[in-house]
């Protein structure tokens, strides 16, 4: 099977390390970037530079996009016209839900469709086995570009629901994030008694590897509904909760982020759920109080 050819819009480091990992293996890739410069080593390793955006897009049946966001796509493909019929375009950017579903009508306006992908590794490791991308969108899309889509990373498709891909790459961010700030929140807890992070951290990956164990249990709670105490009930955890404010109070340091985690328990203590297990959070979080 000849590799199929790819047009590729958006070089910044994501878009740079999915053209160079296109072109090892063997996928004629032509690219166009707004700031052309960046495409200079690409296309010195034999990708093909389009003069314009219309220019990549007829060169392929094939367009993936990687750029800062959906409006960044509009600005890109409004140049183009009527060259966007027929084409499937995979759009590897950020955005939300909402504007990833408004993209899929408005290229549908213009006879092309969108598959969505949500990429959930940095740049350095796009390629590698460790690779993978929530997509979603017409199944037939995948399937049909399935193998030039695995180049960059493993697809896991989510459903015909253009939104849904950006939404799991977000729920994913949601324990990234929250699990980051809350390190550099620690760090800051303890260099308020002269410990530096490069103590904690050691600690704090035990920590999360223990968190990790949680997950399993939580969810089947989450689903049946059920939340039988299992030694981490409400009342326990948020007294917890209660004293990690205290001392980030005392510490004059930020108490934003441990005031939203005791507010989550003190709605859960409000409803009753003292005694429950602390997954019952999730009913206070998925209906917060008035
Ligand atoms: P950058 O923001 O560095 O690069 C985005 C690209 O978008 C650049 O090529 C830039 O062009 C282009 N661009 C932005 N606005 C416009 C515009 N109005 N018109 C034309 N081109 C535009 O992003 P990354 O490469 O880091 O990421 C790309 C996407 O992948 C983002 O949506 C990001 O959220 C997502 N992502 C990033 C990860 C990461 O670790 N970096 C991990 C997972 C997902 P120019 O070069 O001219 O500025």
């Amino acid at each position: 099977n000849t590799p199929e050819p790819v047009a590729f819009i958006g070089l910044g480091p994501m878009g740079r390390a999915m053209v160079g990992a296109l072109l090892s293996r063997g996928h004629r890739v032509t690219v166009w970037n707004r700031t052309p410069s960046r495409a200079d080593a690409l296309v010195g390793r034999g990708a093909v530079r389009a003069a314009s955006p219309a220019e990549a897009v007829t060169s392929a049946e094939l367009v993936i996009l990687s750029l800062t966001d959906y409006d960044a796509m509009y600005s890109v493909l409004d140049t183009v016209g009527d060259a966007l019929a027929g084409r499937t375009v995979v759009n590897l950017s950020s955005d939300s839900p909402a504007r990833t579903r408004e993209a899929a009508r408005w290229l549908a306006d213009r006879g092309a469709d969108l598959l969505v992908g949500g990429v959930m590794v940095p740049a350095p490791m796009v390629g590698t086995e460790a690779a993978r991308v929530h997509y979603s969108g017409p199944r037939r899309l995948l399937d049909a570009h399935h193998d030039t889509l695995a180049v960059i990373g493993r697809p896991d498709y989510r459903g015909e629901d253009h939104g849904v891909a950006q939404l799991w790459y977000q729920a994913e961010l949601d324990v990234f994030l929250t699990m980051l700030n809350g390190f550099a929140h620690a760090a800051a807890l303890l260099d308020s008694a002269g410990v530096e992070a490069t103590e904690l951290a050691p600690y704090a990956a035990e920590t999360l590897a223990l968190a990790g164990a949680f997950l399993d249990p939580a969810a089947r709670a989450i689903v049946s509904g059920v939340h039988t105490d299992d030694g981490a009930n409400v009342t326990m955890m948020g007294a917890s909760a209660d004293h990690v404010l205290a001392a980030s109070r005392d510490a004059g340091i930020d108490t934003g982020l441990p005031g939203a985690v005791k507010a989550h328990y003190d709605w859960a203590r409000a409803a009753g759920y003292g005694d429950l297990s602390w997954t019952s959070l999730y009913t206070v979080i998925r209906r917060p109080p008035e």
